[in-house]
């Protein structure tokens, strides 16, 4: 999202050259630039060893395939912490092991995706209300799942050259 406006005193903001930034909105009246915003969230792709993964179907994302857990970052948290919360909030478990396996940005919805992979113990998934079924996946089994989801796909090409 490109500011137009200052969110703080809701000035018209002009275009100034800052450093190799280039042209930033900036607001006279405050003094300070707005630089573009946008969200920032992680994508987990969850596991318990190296050909057994566990995928969400969560029909407001998507009714065709599954897809990982993700979630928006809240202000004061690491995206590890993120992870832990997101994984614990969604299926109930507890991340034995965050590993960071790369970034996308997603432009549909304007959204950096900071993916990880999170080993999950075997235990029963306890389900949030967004969720509609979680379920465990060998290796092609996952691929196929997420025939459509294609971050999903990264993170798990991402997972098989790690030695995780
Ligand atoms: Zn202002």
């Amino acid at each position: 999202m490109r500011f137009e406006c200052c969110p703080k005193c809701g000035s018209k903001l002009v275009g100034r050259e800052i450093g190799d930034e280039g042209l930033v909105p900036f607001c006279e009246n405050c003094k300070r630039p707005w630089f573009d915003m946008f969200s920032t969230c992680v994508i987990c792709l969850l596991y318990a060893d190296r050909n057994k993964f566990a995928l969400l179907k969560q029909d407001y994302l998507s009714r065709g395939h599954h897809v990982c857990v993700s979630g928006y970052m809240t202000p004061g948290e690491s995206a590890e912490q993120t992870c832990v919360r997101e994984v614990k909030e969604e299926i109930g478990l507890d991340a034995l092991q965050v590993d960071y396996l790369g970034s996308w940005f997603y432009d549909k919805r304007d959204q950096l995706m900071l993916g990880f992979a999170v080993k999950i113990p075997e235990e029963k998934f306890v389900l949030s209300c967004e969720v509609d079924e979680a379920q465990w996946f060998d290796l092609e089994g996952a691929k196929k799942a997420t025939e459509g989801a294609a971050i999903c796909q990264k993170l798990i090409d991402e997972f098989l050259k790690k030695d995780l």
